[in-house]
């Protein structure tokens, strides 16, 4: 099976880039920070501290987090519910970055990932793909851009859902949760070492996904592997 490990900060264009190229190439789009972002919804709904081990772990064994796809892309059940449409809030993307730092959490998604990689070919975009979950990625990209043009896309695409939070919010809170993220101890944010860095600072969508959609190929062709 092939691999694309596409991590990076929030905000880098990840997800749009993975799930574009992943249709042009026939792979499984696998967005892991919905996995995350389901189980801080959770803990926030049952009126837990999603930072707190004491209070989220032992929720863990009643719960059930599954992936499903779509002709419409990836929905995440919790427990049989659908709840993508409800994870993409500012107060839900803190609780996944809080519980994302607690080891239990990460445990408990990884089989989950790894299954998906071993069954499909797959791109992959999260924060420790590339460094844990799937180590032997035949293509590691590390995606990232300026925090001031990273919270600019975040806060159009927030203005887009009738989300009025202002831009100076969404850029503290992109410093933040790239603090949080690089700075824990489980699995932090960092670019693997046989990752190659894209910086899509400045840069138009069209653009970064012309750049990536070319270094993917080239990779793979210098793996000596094909598209299916
Ligand atoms: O990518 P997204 O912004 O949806 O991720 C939400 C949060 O989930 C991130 O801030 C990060 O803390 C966490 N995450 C993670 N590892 C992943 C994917 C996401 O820790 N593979």
């Amino acid at each position: 099976m092939l691999s694309v490990a596409l991590d990076g900060p929030a905000g880098a264009g990840k997800s749009t880039i993975a799930k574009t190229l992943a249709q042009k190439f026939g792979f499984l789009y696998v967005d892991t920070g919905a996995l995350y972002r389901a189980i801080g919804k959770y803990m926030l709904d049952h009126g837990k501290h999603p930072g707190d081990p004491a209070q989220v772990v032992p929720l863990l064994s009643s719960l059930s987090v599954e992936l499903c796809y779509r002709e419409d892309g990836q929905r995440v059940l919790v427990n049989g519910e659908d709840v993508t449409g409800q994870i993409r809030t500012q107060a839900v993307s803190a609780a996944a970055s809080q519980v994302s730092a607690i080891k239990e959490v990460r445990d408990f998604l990884f089989s989950l990932q790894r299954e998906l990689a071993q069954k499909h070919n797959v791109m992959m975009d999260g924060r420790d793909i590339g460094t844990v979950v799937l180590p032997q990625a035949t293509v590691k990209i590390f995606l990232t851009a300026s925090a001031e043009d990273r919270a600019r896309r975040r806060y159009l695409d927030l203005q887009q859902k009738g989300d009025d939070t202002p831009y100076e919010e969404v850029l503290r809170t992109v410093i933040q949760r790239d603090y949080d993220d690089s700075h824990r101890s489980v699995a932090p944010l960092c670019q693997a070492s046989d990752a190659l860095l894209v910086d899509t600072t400045g840069e138009t969508l069209e653009t970064s996904l012309q750049r990536l959609e070319a270094l993917i190929l080239e990779q793979l062709e210098k793996k000596g592997e094909r598209l299916p």
